[in-house]
Formats: C-alpha cells, sequence, structure tokens
C-alpha cells in the first residue's frame, strides 16, 4: 500500500505546483496504539490527528487502526504535510518554525495562525488523491468496493464517506463505523471563502479550481502573493494581514 501511495503522490504534487521529497517506505513508521504510553495517546489525542510528521528526521508516524484503507489516508494526508512549504527562524540559539504550509507561527512558535485553512486544503487533496488512485492500488481495491457499496446506499453527502471499518468489539459482536473525511466543517469554510472570492465583483470571472489551486500552490511552495491577491481584491485593502491574524481566516 505504502509503495503504491509513494509511487502516485509524486506526479499529483508536481499538478499543484509542489516540489517532492525524496521519500522512501523505511519514512514511514506505523505505530499500533495499544502500545502507545498514556501520555503519548494524550498528546496524539490533543493534536486531533491520526498521525503526525517529524521534519527533524523526516518521519511520517501514522497511528494504524487496522484498516489500510482508513491508515492510507492518514498516510496521504501527513505526506501532504511533509510535502509542504518550511520555512525556519532563528531566535536566539533555537531553531523554530515560522511557517509550515499555510501555517503561519509567531511569538517563539506559541500561536499558529491559519492553521485551520492549512488542514482544509491539505485533507480536499488527500479526498481527491484518494478518488484518483486509492481504487488502483492493491491492498485498498477491497475497502474501495466495499466503500462505493455504502455511497451507492447513502442519501446525502455519498463522496464524504471515507471508509467504512467492521471492528469485532466483544467476542462474536460486531460493530461497524462510517467514516468522514477529516476536517469537514474546516472544508466547508475553505469553499466559502473560494465562492466569496469568485462570486466578488472583482473577481474577473475567476473559477473556484483557480482559486483552490492558489491555496494549495501556497501551501506546497509559501508563495503567498496569488492568494493575497483574491483575498485584498474581495475582502478589501489591507484583509490579507487580517485574513492571515484569524486563526480560520476570514472571521466575520
Ligand atoms: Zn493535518
Amino acid at each position: 500500500m505504502v509503495e503504491g501511495i509513494l509511487r502516485r503522490i509524486r506526479d499529483f504534487i508536481h499538478e499543484y505546483g509542489g516540489e517532492v521529497l525524496s521519500l522512501s517506505p523505511d519514512q514511514l513508521h506505523f505505530v499500533d496504539q495499544s502500545r502507545l504510553t498514556e501520555q503519548e495517546r494524550a498528546n496524539v489525542a490533543r493534536a486531533g490527528e491520526r498521525g503526525f510528521y517529524i521534519a527533524d528526521t523526516q518521519k511520517v508516524v501514522v497511528l494504524a487502526e487496522g484498516s489500510p484503507l482508513r491508515d492510507a489516508e492518514t498516510v496521504v494526508h501527513e505526506l501532504f504535510h511533509a510535502n509542504s512549504f518550511g520555512s525556519y527562524a532563528l531566535e536566539g540559539t533555537e531553531l523554530t518554525n515560522r511557517r509550515i504550509g499555510l501555517r503561519i507561527f509567531r511569538e517563539e512558535g506559541e500561536s499558529v495562525y491559519l492553521d485551520r485553512l492549512d488542514e482544509a486544503v491539505v485533507e480536499e487533496l488527500t479526498k481527491r488523491f484518494d478518488g484518483a488512485h486509492f481504487g488502483g492500488i492493491p491492498g485498498l481495491a477491497g475497502e474501495v468496493a466495499r466503500r462505493e457499496e455504502f455511497r451507492s446506499r447513502a442519501n446525502a453527502e455519498a463522496d464524504e464517506i471515507a471508509s467504512v471499518v467492521t471492528r469485532e468489539v466483544r467476542p462474536g459482536e460486531w460493530r461497524t463505523v462510517i467514516y468522514p473525511y477529516a476536517y469537514g466543517e474546516e472544508r466547508r469554510q475553505l469553499w466559502r471563502i473560494i465562492d466569496e472570492i469568485c462570486a466578488a465583483p472583482a473577481s474577473m470571472e475567476v473559477g473556484r479550481e483557480d482559486v483552490f489551486r492558489a491555496f494549495a500552490g501556497a501551501m506546497f511552495t509559501g508563495r503567498l502573493t496569488p492568494v493575497a491577491r483574491l483575498v485584498e481584491r474581495t475582502y478589501g485593502k489591507g484583509s490579507f494581514a487580517e485574513f492571515a491574524d484569524s486563526p480560520n481566516g476570514v472571521q466575520r
């Protein structure tokens, strides 16, 4: 599954304007959650993610859940973080993160801005990568087919169903859980901003996909100017500074 993802993700990231780190399967570490200490588990829960990327050692850690499809979603999500733009600042003798993707760190790495927007772009790309490639990756095809079955019976938002996992909770007792893609609220907010940008009189008929690609490009390359220009054109001069200062982007 990992090789299948790594083979395909390079072109995908290029398509959105990003550069790819050299990535090899041994940089990915799958951790059995039941073997974590209580403290480790608490740290992971606080981050709200099922995996994380350690920039210093270029390692992606995935908290395995026993479903290859669900783990693949985590792998791809974390690989996008790993390949997003990084800039560092020297504060005293310590190197701290100034930017990762769309995130902006201030006050010695304490405050984070645009982190929700960063997650929205990362998960939107994850969903797109899934749709384009997961069905063709050995080890995932079975779960993807079962997901299709559930999607075909869903009343609304069928494409939001990311995985369907059946687990034995007690001997002889099975439970099926339907998981949506992560950061649903953040992605809705992202598309609301994109729609407002497209609807603005000064937008010059820019399309939704172009605007999304401006956000994705900014995340991968660190070049914020195209996004800043779109935001200023929509919300007025000086609005990007305000936009960057609010944790969720636009707060009105
Ligand atoms: Zn994330």
